[in-house]
């Protein structure tokens, strides 16, 4: 019998087949994938479940919505798509715009009884989380525990993330302390959790209790003490993570640079920089935003410049940082330049952006110049002003001593003025002496903001200047009545790395007998350059005497008198201080400058002062 010169039927399709997956694994693209898919319906291979798979999990693979919408008409054309088929599929629109996709698949999964897996469920859940979808993800929990998969640490470590992610901190817990192979992924997840929700205390206690920490587990801290502000803490952090030899990812240098930028930590920000330059890690966009934002904020402008002249593709962000910058320093005609170049280089500004160009032209006293900016927003930013730009519009004029134009704009815009706008229009009631529209705008005020006890504060100070005293009194009794108590003052001073922290009156630090003597010393010889303490502004009920103590002892006074004390004669002293700096302490202040030859700088809520032989970069206009 003569041998068939062919080789066997099924020996041929079992090489077609290896050719069509080889075919399909040297394929580049969709079109190449498109061809193949052809060939395969041509073949018939397209109903074979091993080339149908890997064509799926191509497209997949390639991950645009093109490639996804194709990959599902071929899954349609599938009669019994086996659990892989259904998995990738999910996988794929979890990875979408259109995550809920996964879940209806999912249910036709089910109605169709195809078998689960271990592998249906992270993806799945990967959706949930994105939709966050709780009441889904506990159906798809039960789902997992009837079918018997909740011990796996994966899914657990999918579930645990959706609930993390939706808020649902207790439920992660509960899960978290059933997991009986818990890994680093867990531990890291329930931490996260609790630092954003912040219970800051709870994710500090499982850090403390976790067997091996990595990069994740330390940045998550340190990301959660800087969103519940506690500012110092995330300091330390960043400081054990060294000493532990964790090298920060930049999420970690982002958060640290941002703690460093409230504190006024200059020198560890410095420091941080140093670092990223030795280690030769790369600035992204954000790391170098927050590098400028970080050296504006600690008062040193020239050097967030030079880091902002070195960013080769400035964003708007940097940008705004570094107009924000230049405003807060009261450096308004550079600002305002800065602005120009930006928008001459093709960036369109947004609405943070405005917001620091018009503060800029506010504390420089440009009136024109902001008033052609406010009106332009329009054109330049396809956006109407927000009511943030309202305020410094009211501020800029009202600083002006444009006061009655000032009212009529918070009479005529478009929305209804918050606190902010009015508290703007009674600063400059207060300092242009226009005491009945001040008394007027502080009775709106504390209408508004009735929490707020430094609104009762101002009118009072208003009606005192005015010189009725009765009312300012009653005002005084009615915070009072009301159990509003004013934010104590707190200010900080950086000094060697290590961040000193003063409140009003305060004795709680080591030195503090030391911090006292010296700042009688101070006074003495303000007193010689004709200093008088200015306490119009303090509380109406004191006696005289009682209140020339209490003003000698505001924060930022024992923390310039600790600097003098600490650092050699003419360094500079830089304050970061959390309200606004009162009339006494800039007095004394800007003859401090003078007396001591040194430069004072003092960041308030909302500016940079630069005290120097005896002048005020804010030319007292604050
Ligand atoms: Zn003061
Ligand atoms: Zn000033």
């Amino acid at each position: 019998m003569a041998a068939s010169l062919l080789p066997p039927a099924n020996q041929i399709l079992s090489q077609s087949k290896a050719h069509t997956l080889s075919l399909l694994e040297r394929c580049s693209d969709m079109e190449k994938v498109k061809q193949v898919h052809a060939q395969m319906i041509k073949t018939g291979f397209v109903r074979d479940i091993i080339p149908a798979s890997r064509l799926l999990s191509f497209c997949i693979a390639t991950s645009n919505s093109c490639s996804l919408a194709y990959a599902r008409m071929v899954f349609n054309g599938i009669c019994q798509p086996n659990t892989f088929m259904w998995n990738t599929m999910i996988r794929g629109y979890s990875n979408s715009k259109d995550p809920k996709e996964a879940l209806i698949l999912y249910c036709q999964m089910l109605h169709n009884s195809a078998p689960l897996n271990a592998y249906t469920f992270p993806f799945l859940l990967k959706s949930c989380a994105n939709l966050s979808a709780l009441e889904e993800t506990q159906q798809i929990h039960c789902q997992i525990i009837k079918n018997g998969f909740g011990l796996e640490v994966f899914a657990a470590n999918s579930l645990l993330h959706v609930y993390v992610k939706s808020g649902c901190i207790s439920s992660a817990r509960q899960l978290f302390d059933r997991i009986p192979h818990r890994d680093t992924v867990s531990w890291n997840s329930m931490i996260n959790g609790y630092a954003k929700n912040g219970e800051i205390k709870n994710a500090r206690e499982l850090f403390c209790q976790m067997p091996a920490r990595n990069v994740i587990s330390w940045t998550s801290m340190i990301a959660g003490c800087v969103e519940c502000g506690l500012f110092k803490e995330a300091l330390n952090l960043f400081q054990e993570m060294q000493v532990a030899g964790i090298e920060p990812d930049n999420i970690a240098l982002v958060s640290a640079l941002s703690a460093c930028a409230q504190l006024g930590a200059l020198d560890q920000g410095r420091w941080i920089h140093a670092y990223i330059d030795k280690n030769q890690i790369s600035i992204d966009p954000i790391l170098s935003c927050i590098l400028v934002d970080m050296y504006a904020k600690c008062g040193d402008v020239e050097e967030a410049f030079s880091v902002f002249t070195k960013i080769e593709d400035k964003s708007v962000a940097a940008w705004t940082a570094m107009i924000t910058g230049f405003a807060t320093h009261g450096r308004g005609r550079e600002a305002l330049e800065l602005f120009m170049e930006m928008k001459k280089a093709g960036i369109k500004p947004n609405e943070i952006t405005f917001t620091g160009v018009l503060t800029a032209c506010s504390y420089a006293g440009l009136v024109e110049e902001g008033k052609l900016i406010f009106k332009s927003m329009k054109r330049t930013c396809d956006a109407s002003p927000l009511i943030e730009h309202y305020g410094c519009m009211v501020d800029l004029l009202g600083r002006a001593g444009l006061l009655k134009e000032a009212e009529e704009l918070i009479e005529t815009m478009p929305m209804k003025p918050n606190a902010a706008v009015w508290g703007a229009l009674l600063r400059a009631c207060h300092i242009h002496g226009n005491y009945d529209l001040g008394m007027r705008v502080g009775n709106i005020l504390i209408k508004l903001d009735p929490g707020h006890g430094g609104r009762y504060v101002h009118l009072a100070s208003v009606f005192a200047a005015a010189g009725k005293w009765n009312e300012a009194v009653m005002v005084r009794k009615l915070m009072k009545d009301r159990g509003v108590s004013k934010l104590p003052g707190c200010s900080l001073i950086d000094l060697n790395g290590t961040v000193h922290e003063f409140f009003a009156g305060d004795q709680s630090h080591p030195n503090t007998e030391e911090i006292y003597y010296t700042w009688d010393r101070i006074l003495e010889r303000l007193r010689q350059e004709g200093y008088v303490p200015t306490t119009e502004n303090l509380l109406l009920d004191l006696e005289e005497e009682e209140k020339e103590a209490a003003i000698h002892h505001h924060s930022e006074k024992l923390a310039i008198a600790f600097g003098l004390i600490n650092t050699n004669p003419g360094t500079t002293i830089r304050v970061i201080k959390n309200l606004r700096v009162c009339k006494d302490c800039h007095t004394a202040t800007k003859l401090i400058s003078k007396v001591y030859a040194c430069e004072i700088v003092v960041r308030d809520r909302t500016r940079f002062h630069l005290f120097k032989d005896g002048n005020c970069s804010c030319r007292d206009y604050w």
